[in-house]
This record gives C-alpha cells, structure tokens and sequence, in this order.
C-alpha cells in the first residue's frame, strides 16, 4: 500500500518536474574534437536517466556473474547441514531407543553430511556399540581422546569396553585418566573405586570414596560403609607389615564408621587384646552384640579371656548377654558357658528346645549333644551328633549368588559382587539384614529394646574404669 502511494507521489513529482522543464525551454549543447551535439534540454535530461538505469542494470548482471557459484555453493551447503543435523537428531532417538538398524544408517548419514563433529563421533561410536561391534566402537573412542572436548567422553566408553572385556589393569588406567580430568563425575567415582578395590588399592580406593561423598556423588550411609570396608583392608595391611599401633587406630575408626561391620570389629577386637587393651576390646563386643549377637563375635569374646577358668567365664557371659537372653545366639553362648562351668541343668534350661527346631543350627544341635551327654551318657547323645552332619550352618554367604565362604571377604569370589556377603545359613533363606546393624545402638535400653526385640540390652551395664585394673571383672581375670 505505502509503496503504491511512493510511486503515485513519485509520478506526480516526475509530472510536476517535466512540466516545470517544459515551460522553460533552452538547448544543450556539446563541442568535442570538433563535433557539436545539440538537443532540448527535456531529451538531455531523458538520455542521462536512461543511462543510469542502463548502467545499474550491468552493474547487477556484473555482481551475479561473478558471486552466482558461490551462493549456489552456500546454499548447498546449508542443505547438507541441516540434513546432517537431521540424521543426528533421529540417530540419537535411535540409540536411545536400542534401534541398531536405523541408528547405524543415520549414524552413516550424519557423517557423510557433517563430516567429523564432535556429536557424529559420539552417534558413530555408540552405534557400533549397539550393533555389538566392539572394533569399531574402540576406533572412534579413541579416536575421541585426541580431542579435548571429547577425550572425558571417549574415556568413558573405553573404560566400559575394558571393564566388559575382563581388562581391569587397562580399565585401571583409563579411569585414572578420566578421574583426572573430573574428578566429580559420579560415573568416575564409581568405577574408579571398584577398580581400585578390585585391584586391592584400598588406600586410593579409600580416597575416591571420600571425593564421592563430599561431591554428594555417593550417599552418606553408602559412603561411610564402603570407607570403613577400605579402612579395614589398610587395617590388615598395617598389621600384616608388623606397624600394629596404627593398624590397631585404623581398624578403630573402621569399626566407629559402620559398627555393623563385623569383620572391623573382630580385628579392632583382636588387636586391642593383642596390645593388652582389653576393657576397651569388651566395650567393642558389648557395642556389637547389642547390635546384633553374633556367633564370631561370641568367639572373639572367648578368645580374648581365654586364659579365664570356666567359673569366672560364665559371669562374663551372664554380664554380655544378661541373666535370662531372649535372643537365639545369646542362649547358645550362655548355655555353653554354664555347660563349660559344670552347670548342666542351666545349660539344658538355658538352651531350651532351641535344638528340636527341624532347621536348628549345626552349633545348637552339637551343643545339645554335649549336654544330653553330659546329662544321661554318650548314648543320648547319639541321635544328636547324627544330626548334626545335616543341620544348617551359618557362615559368610553371598547375598546375589548364595556362594558360601569360609571368611569374610569384601567381593564375592564366585560372582565377585562387592560388599555381598551376609551372616546366614547356606541356602539364603535366613540372612541376616544388613540394615538393622548399620546404625550405632540406641543409648536408651528401652528404646533399644524395641527396636531390636530379639536382643537382650543390658539395663545397668556395670561401670567400667579408663584401665584395665579398674574393671573388677579384668582384675579377677588378671
Ligand atoms: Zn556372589
């Protein structure tokens, strides 16, 4: 609209101006190498605006002439990109998707329209990845690692590659890599230290899990579970390298980080008793056995007053698990305490008819072997010890495959599955949950009651001094 009305002002203008020349006639003339032109001065102004046009027209043809190619070829090429980050966009929907074909094709497309980009050498990698073609992935991993702002990317999936492939050392390596350059990333953190644990470094697996909780990559209770399991193995290296004072402190703060650990426990235990440190050694069974009673824990408890005669033994376990114990493990150990001391009629009480249970315990059928003997002679006993070669036994079982170990260790040596095993029988159905035993016990007796039901809490534990000599009871030991 408003350019019609330009061109209709512009025409009465052009109207105006040829009317106002037109009433004020004159000629104009040229002299030149001795030609003379002359014309009206209408027409002269006439032939300038013809060659004005004339010479924008060549001007225009001049500029198509020569830049014509190259706007063919930028349009071109703007086609090809956008057709490329077509193909780009629908192989990632199709990796997304597990759609190997179609992944593979666009994967193909992308490069031949993008040439190498960062994106197309991610698309193409985890495309060959997906249609399983480990060569080809491995080339544009690496590949990857040549370029800063993709070498973190290619780590990742080389690290992945070397962990499938059974390559831990090389894993090792490209993790360390990868940790080096972000060591926030959760995905570091996390392969990193199992790589660390697995190859038994647990002084940097120890470190990684550290960073993983202070980044927040790794939740608190998780955290400190798996720096107590680190601090464990430190623990027994120090002592296995003869330093016991510091392995004693580290096995200490292993135990304090995850009192459910039993195995810290038991060599805090081991080596505060070797170091002469027994009333903080009984402190840390009592702690433990109100988390959970525990037949290793008995034993560590024996051995550390092992050279006590059987009388004064039984007062300490009377002290340990109270005078009437409602848990099953406290009265097994405190019927075979009374049995020990001669006391066979408690022992039998004590113990109940824990061991006519059909699925009762190898140790409480064996025990109820040794009272029936005691009691009424070898006979009786008989049909015990029979059962005893088939009655179940508790031990270290994984929870994932159910494999049996003699000892504690931290990855499954059947399914090597990390911090799996468990206290229970051999056939898994009666593992203990590791949760109950994660947190330190309640201060409160009732409210530790409570949440523990079958554990007895000691009500008034007696007071114990900051030295052994102190303790009436390590004193009567001597
Ligand atoms: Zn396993």
């Amino acid at each position: 609209m408003s350019r019609a009305i330009t061109a209709f002002v512009l025409l009465i203008v052009l109207g105006v101006l040829a009317a106002w020349i037109a009433d004020r006639p004159g000629q104009l003339g040229l002299d030149w190498q001795g030609y003379r032109v002359e014309m009206p001065v209408g027409l002269g102004i006439g032939a300038a605006v013809v060659a004005m046009v004339v010479a924008a027209i060549l001007y225009q043809v001049w500029r198509w002439v020569r830049r014509g190619p190259a706007d063919l070829a930028q349009a071109r090429a703007k086609r090809r990109h956008n057709r490329g980050q077509l193909a780009l966009t629908r192989g990632m929907v199709a990796v997304a998707a597990g759609d190997r074909a179609a992944a593979l094709r666009f994967s193909r497309e992308a490069e031949r329209y993008l040439a190498e980009t960062p994106l197309t050498m991610l698309l193409a990698a985890q495309a060959a990845q997906l249609s399983g073609d480990d060569k080809a992935a491995r080339r544009y991993f690496s590949a990857m690692l040549k370029r800063p702002e993709l070498e973190f990317l290619g780590l990742r999936g080389l690290v992945g590659q070397a962990n499938r492939s059974g390559d831990r050392a090389g894993a090792l390596t490209l993790a360390r890599r990868a940790y080096a350059l972000n060591p926030q990333a959760p995905w570091v953190l996390s392969a990193l230290f199992d790589l660390e644990a697995r190859a038994g470094n647990w002084r940097e697996a120890e470190r990684v899990v550290t960073r993983a909780v202070t980044s927040r990559a790794l939740g608190e209770s998780e955290g400190r579970r798996r720096q107590a399991i680190a601090g464990l193995h430190i623990a027994r290296d120090l002592r296995d390298k003869g330093d016991t004072a510091a392995a004693r402190k580290t096995a200490l703060k292993a135990h304090a980080l995850e009192p459910g650990l039993m195995p810290a426990t038991l060599l805090a235990v081991d080596l505060l008793g070797a170091a002469g440190k027994r009333r903080r050694a009984l402190h840390l069974i009592e702690q433990a056995w109100q988390l959970a009673p525990h037949a290793e824990l008995a034993a560590a408890h024996r051995h550390l007053f092992v050279a006590e005669d059987a009388k004064s033994y039984l007062q300490r376990v009377n002290h340990l698990v109270g005078p009437a114990p409602a848990h099953d493990e406290a009265r097994r150990v405190l019927a075979a305490a009374a049995l020990e001391a001669g006391q066979t009629e408690r022992a039998a009480e004590v113990l109940g008819a824990l061991a006519d249970e059909p699925n009762a315990e190898a140790l409480m059928v064996r025990l109820k072997a040794s009272i029936e003997e005691r009691a009424h002679g070898p006979a009786a006993a008989r049909p015990w010890l029979e059962r005893v070669a088939t009655a179940p036994e508790p031990g270290w079982t994984c929870n994932v495959c159910t494999h049996r170990h003699d000892a504690w260790v931290a990855h499954c040596t059947h399914c090597e599955t990390f911090d799996s095993l468990r206290w229970g029988v051999v056939d898994g159905v009666e593992l203990a949950k590791p949760e109950g035993a994660r947190h330190l016990p309640p201060v409160d007796a009732d409210a530790a009651q409570a949440e523990s039901p079958g554990v007895t809490v000691l009500r008034s534990p007696p007071p114990l001094g900051s030295e052994d000599d102190d303790d009436p009871l390590l004193r009567a030991a001597g």
